[in-house]
């Protein structure tokens, strides 16, 4: 038996956040940031979404947006 549903969605779907900022390369204003998953797990990126170049990139979260509860519980005392 499974707990969750099956989901709706065809496609797995990441909503960039616009930046303010021209890109460095082609001079676009169409900076943007969201994560990806890459060579070397999770990284939250912000590129130029005309030309995909890179602006900014930094390690996100191991799991993505899969968060463990386990941090999360208060131990009992
Ligand atoms: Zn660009």
């Amino acid at each position: 038996m499974h707990s969750f549903p099956r989901p709706q969605n065809t496609h797995l779907h990441v909503t960039p956040r616009p930046v303010d900022g021209d890109c460095p390369e082609c001079g676009a204003a169409e900076l943007a940031e969201y994560r990806v998953l890459s060579e070397g797990g999770w990284w939250e990126v912000r590129k130029c979404r005309a030309c995909l170049a890179s602006v900014e990139r930094r390690p996100g979260p191991p799991f993505g947006a899969y968060a463990p509860l386990g941090p999360t519980v208060a131990a009992r005392s």
